[in-house]
């Protein structure tokens, strides 16, 4: 058994008197393709918030491989770097051409030089379909082609987990499907994944394992099978009938 990438535990986080994140404990393998579905309010984007430091925990433990990532010395840079996100809301640096937006974390957080960061860019995007669009700025294209553009940004980091927020929810439900194929071919190569979604065929037909958050808790942690065939909540059970 290798080590998980990614484990949390006791993980509690508090907004003021709000407790958003209860007691999460949970842990992801090299190659999991975790979906993480539940109610909106249930802490699911703070729980990945929390994942990648944007958010500071109240309480509990992350540990990137073996490494407790609120330690003195652990370097959240590089952390950073190994750790990709995806927002509904693109994220994209609006100034900067496709091909720029995928250039320079790697120029500043890697240190590589312009010419290698252009051909790591390069090669990412024509894997997403969006090497024809290397000039264009983010205004200049679908919502789709923006969550493909910042898939590959993600991407050409060189992540070992990659994290997804609800990386369909603000698309045109006809450029749904060109954003989850990608999703589907990143899974078939091995990427650690955690993705927050709402697409339930995405989670029962991609993901090894899918978790309910309901209220800041984990109620199941469980495979797509036992979970949509023998959900062991009645909470999983209602949230399920509503969603598919
Ligand atoms: P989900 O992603 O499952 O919809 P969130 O993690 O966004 O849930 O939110 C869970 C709860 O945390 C909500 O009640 C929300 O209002 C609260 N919350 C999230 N972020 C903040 C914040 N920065 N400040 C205060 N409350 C927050
Ligand atoms: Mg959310």
């Amino acid at each position: 058994m290798s080590n998980p990438v990614l484990t949390v535990s006791h993980l509690k986080k508090t907004f003021g008197e709000n407790i958003v994140l209860k007691d999460i404990d949970f842990f992801a393998n090299e190659k999991d393709v975790v979906s993480i579905i539940g109610a909106s309010g249930s802490g699911k984007s703070t729980l990945l918030r929390c994942i990648n430091q944007l958010e500071k925990p109240t309480s509990g433990d992350i540990l990137f491989h073996d490494k407790n990532i609120q330690d003195s010395g652990f370097s959240l840079s590089n952390y950073r770097a190994k750790v990709g996100m995806v927002f509904q809301s693109f994220n994209l640096f609006n100034n900067l051409s496709v091909l720029q937006n995928c250039v320079v974390g790697q120029m500043k957080v890697l240190g590589r030089d312009r010419k290698e960061a252009e051909q790591r860019a390069m090669d990412i995007l024509s894997k997403v379909g969006m090497d024809q669009y290397i000039s264009a700025k983010p205004r200049q294209i679908s919502g789709g082609q923006k969550q493909r553009v910042a898939i590959a940004r993600a991407l050409a980091m060189d992540p070992e987990i990659l994290l997804f927020d609800e990386p369909t929810s603000a698309l045109d439900p006809e450029m749904v499907g060109e954003v989850l194929n990608v999703m589907t071919s990143l899974a078939k190569t091995g990427l650690t994944m955690l993705v927050v979604t709402h697409e339930m065929d995405f989670a029962r037909d991609v993901s090894n394992r899918i978790i309910f958050m309901d209220a800041g808790v984990i109620l199941e942690d469980s495979t797509p099978e036992e979970i949509f065939n023998h959900p062991k909540n009645e909470r999983t059970r209602m949230f399920l009938n509503r969603s598919i």
